[in-house]
């Protein structure tokens, strides 16, 4: 697999993981060690409460650890809410953002995630934006034209290509086992990339794109090998060390 970008394959936890599951991210630190990864980087992204110990784990090694949210405000009373600078300060070194499941559930708007977005970035976190379509929306071949107002609205205009990563997870296809065909994420995928190009120009060439959605060791291969492709945001395959192992096993 010949790429221009680091491919950057990074596990989305969710609500899941306790103390106990530290075991995982010492598997996978020795791992990569061992794998001696060039052209990738590994990202794992677990619930705030384990992200001190998590990053004080992967300290001395290539594992880079993430949050799943962060607020847009810096400080203040904003309870139960968790800025940027807090999460870098408990070892993050990365955000997801404007996850369909947050803005299904908390309802989270592009507004917001833009708001966020900006924050993320200004405090230099590595921040995934998340865009996809739901089931009635492809079904409505609204596919493009809803990535592209997600793109246009939650994206701030003022960006570190190096630290922004757009990850393209059609909703329908999250946890449920199915994915586009490859044709559709090729599609999908240089949209975007044209998409970044018009707003951001030669910057965007660094803006990696990431799918998501269902990817597991059966598909990563192919789906890692699409033009335009640069990495994959999984979830439910991070969890346990050898389905994510297997997704890994692909990169180098
Ligand atoms: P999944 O989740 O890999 O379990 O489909 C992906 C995501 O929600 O980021």
């Amino acid at each position: 697999m010949i790429k221009n970008k680091k491919l950057l394959i990074a596990g989305n936890w969710k609500m899941n993981g306790f103390k106990k599951n530290l075991s995982v991210i010492s598997l996978l630190i020795k791992y990569i060690k061992l794998k001696k990864l060039k052209s990738s980087e590994i990202l794992i992204c677990p619930p705030n409460t384990l992200i001190d110990s998590f990053s004080n784990l992967a300290k001395r090694s290539k594992l880079l650890i993430g949050a799943q949210n962060c607020s847009e405000n810096e400080t203040g009373a904003f309870t139960g809410e968790v800025s940027p600078s807090m999460l870098k300060d408990s070892g993050a070194q990365a955000v997801i953002l404007g996850h369909s499941e947050r803005r299904e559930h908390q309802e989270e708007s592009n507004k917001l995630i833009h708001a966020k977005a900006k924050n993320s970035l200004k405090n230099d976190l590595l921040t995934i934006v998340c865009v996809g379509e739901s089931l009635i929306q492809k079904k409505n071949q609204n596919t493009l034209r809803v990535i592209g107002e997600q793109l246009k609205k939650s994206l701030p205009d003022k960006i570190n290509p190096n630290n922004l990563v757009i990850a393209y997870e059609p909703i329908w296809a999250i946890g449920s086992g199915l994915i586009p065909d490859n044709a559709d994420i090729y599609k999908v995928h240089s949209f975007i990339s044209n998409k970044l190009n018009s707003r951001y120009g030669n910057k965007s060439k660094k803006i990696k794109i990431l799918y998501g959605g269902s990817v597991n060791k059966k598909n990563a291969s192919s789906i890692l090998s699409i033009k335009y492709v640069d990495g994959a945001l999984v979830g439910g395959a991070s969890l346990k060390f050898s389905d994510f192992k297997a997704i890994l096993d692909f990169c180098n």
